[in-house]
């Protein structure tokens, strides 16, 4: 699985990685920075954003209100975006390239380093070298080539190392790795993929299957949990003449804000009108399904009407949490289908 910047970024800081603070603007209007000037940077699960017009740098709330505006609808390689990472913006002495990863050949981590990183590291490849992490004095060898000052690169390295065990990292590249004029060493960017066979032991990650939502080009999304109960959902609204927007599983004991992210992708496909939530509790629970339908209607402000329904484990609670939240919870499948179909709540 490969993370958004903004979620590599968090298990950096998480290690004592230094990088800069952010945060996620995910509409227009949803946050305005204090201080200028600021970078706001397209969260898109690709690279070469630099280049494409996906990294960009305000001075002023009039230029951040536009670029905002301009990354949200901007889709990069094929993306749309998960929303924009607003950041201070970092005044660059240099560009370095550093990453980790994992070597199945050689059955170790190793680091792959240059003193020329940014968005050029390609035509610079030849530059790039490589050490086993197993080498005892490998961050000696990589503080030397980088001739940058062995105690603060030593330390930067063993948290970056630390970062990558301790969260089943295959790779972790930090592209700039930049040292800015006040002498401070801060990881800019962050590409991080996660082994997918740790999912057990990494509960706390956002996993998210990545090809698990199928647009079927019609007004209805639908998210259910279980492939039947998926299924079962497009069927009901087929065969009330209705036209299903998505398919979408998603499985059992999905946190927040995997589901936040699920029904912003359900919202932002072309006709979406309505979303029906179809749950059937078992391992999930209801009044964590209610929470994140609640964070999704604060942070998502163009979220089309929900029709829910919602059966199983904690059922009572999820209805009381809602209820406080003013969302309804309608009584079975067909009347989510009969009133999406009208387009009303
Ligand atoms: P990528 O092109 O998708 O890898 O996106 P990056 O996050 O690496 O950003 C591309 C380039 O934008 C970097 O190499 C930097 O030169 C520049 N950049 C990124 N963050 C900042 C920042 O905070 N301040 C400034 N001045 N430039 C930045
Ligand atoms: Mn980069």
């Amino acid at each position: 699985m490969r993370l958004l910047e903004y979620q590599a970024k968090e298990l950096l800081r998480r290690s004592g990685v230094l990088t800069p603070e952010g945060v996620l603007a995910r509409a227009e209007n949803s946050y305005a920075p204090s201080v200028y000037p600021v970078v706001l940077k397209s969260q898109v699960p690709t690279g070469g954003r630099g280049k494409l017009g996906g990294v960009l740098v305000a001075e002023n709330q009039k230029e951040y209100k536009e670029h905002l505006a301009t990354l949200l609808q901007l889709k990069i390689k094929n993306h749309q975006p998960d929303g924009v990472l607003v950041e201070e913006a970092l005044d660059i002495k240099h560009e370095y390239y550093i990453a980790l990863r994992v070597n199945r050949e050689a059955r170790d981590i190793e680091c792959m380093y240059s003193i020329h990183g940014g968005i050029d590291i390609e035509s610079s490849r030849n530059t790039v070298a490589t050490i086993s992490c197993e080498k005892t004095d490998w961050r000696k060898i990589v503080a030397t080539q980088l001739h940058i000052e062995h105690s603060t690169i030593t330390e930067i390295l063993d948290r970056l190392y630390e970062c990558m065990v301790s969260n089943d990292l295959l790779l972790l590249e930090i592209n700039p790795f930049i040292e800015t004029s006040g002498g401070l060493f801060v990881c800019a960017d962050a590409k991080v993929l996660v082994d997918d066979n740790a999912r057990f032991r990494q509960p706390a990650l956002p996993w998210h299957d990545e090809q698990s939502l199928k647009p079927l080009g019609g007004t209805i999304g639908v998210i259910a949990n279980g492939a039947g109960m998926a299924m079962s959902t497009v069927d009901a609204i087929v065969a009330m003449n209705g036209a299903p927007a998505n398919f979408l599983d998603i499985g059992g004991g999905t946190g927040k804000d995997v589901f936040v992210k699920q029904l912003a992708d359900i919202a932002h496909l072309p006709h979406v009108t309505s979303i029906i939530i179809n749950i059937f509790a078992g391992i999930t629970r209801c009044d964590d399904i209610a929470k994140g339908i609640i964070a999704a209607t604060e942070e998502l402000p163009d979220l089309p009407p929900l029709f829910i329904r919602l059966e199983g484990t904690r059922r009572a609670e999820a209805v009381l949490l809602l209820k406080n939240a003013h969302i309804r919870v309608e009584s079975d499948l067909a009347a989510c289908v009969r009133k999406a179909l009208r387009g009303t709540a």
